[in-house]
């Protein structure tokens, strides 16, 4: 069984009279701990896809499955449940809380969606942070730490549910390329240890480089490249 499959999904966005289609016929298999990344200019849907993984949203047509779970017939709050056991995502401008610390913000997830007992909860922050070489930083607030930094946070932050699938929503577009470069590396070296699968999409073609298997889409529709 592939960890995420996509089966006939278009995907319309109305506004007002007009209606735009996002997404056509998509049809995708995507195994476990693969490392995948949407290559295509902007508006050829990457984001659309990234949602409809990640149960923000759901295709107009077509089905999609997630470890095997129809995640398009969710309701809001079973999509809310099944986000926060499954599934981590990393967005392109870090979307850290600015009040609290490395620390809090790679705890809040565990708090938010996960009842993990007080100790257990710090070792595993303490792990994570370890893992994305941010231990010194741990006590820094936001507003303290660069770019690379601040996106190592949320690699962290990502991966603290100990989750099947992380999706990563152009995750390096704000960083310079040898930032770019290793963050790309650390989620590859996560893949590889937790037999993680990541998702992500971007636009720059040093990182696209990176990737085991590219889906290349161009106005809404996979195409081969
Ligand atoms: P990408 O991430 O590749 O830049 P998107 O998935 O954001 O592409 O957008 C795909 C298409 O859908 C574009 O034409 C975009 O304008 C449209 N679109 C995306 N989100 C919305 C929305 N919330 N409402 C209306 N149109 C949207
Ligand atoms: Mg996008």
């Amino acid at each position: 069984m592939s960890l995420v499959e996509i089966k006939q999904v278009t995907k319309d966005y109305q506004i007002g009279e007009v209606s735009v289609r996002a997404l056509k016929d998509i049809e995708l298999d995507i195994e476990k701990q693969s490392f995948v990344s949407f290559v295509g200019p902007s508006g050829s849907g990457k984001t659309t896809l990234l949602n409809l993984i990640g149960c923000l949203d759901k295709p107009s047509s077509g089905e999609v499955f997630v470890n095997g779970t129809p995640v398009n017939s969710f309701s809001n709050k079973e999509a809310a449940q099944f986000r926060g056991q499954h599934l981590g995502f990393i967005f392109q401008n870090f979307n850290l809380l600015p009040v609290l610390t490395t620390y809090e913000n790679v705890e809040y997830p565990l708090i938010m969606v996960q009842n993990i007992p007080v100790g257990k909860r710090k070792e595993r922050i303490m792990h994570y942070l370890e893992a994305v070489g941010m231990t010194d930083q741990k006590d820094k607030y936001p507003s303290q730490l660069s770019g690379g930094q601040k996106q190592r946070v949320a690699v962290a932050r990502a991966l603290v549910t100990d989750p099947k699938l992380v999706l990563a929503d152009e995750p390096t577009a704000n960083l310079d390329h040898a930032t770019a470069f290793k963050v790309i590396k650390l989620m590859k070296q996560m893949q590889e240890n937790l037999k993680t699968t990541f998702i992500f999409s971007t636009h720059d073609p040093k990182v696209v480089k990176e990737a085991e298997i590219i889906y290349t889409l161009e106005d809404g529709k996979l195409v081969d490249k």
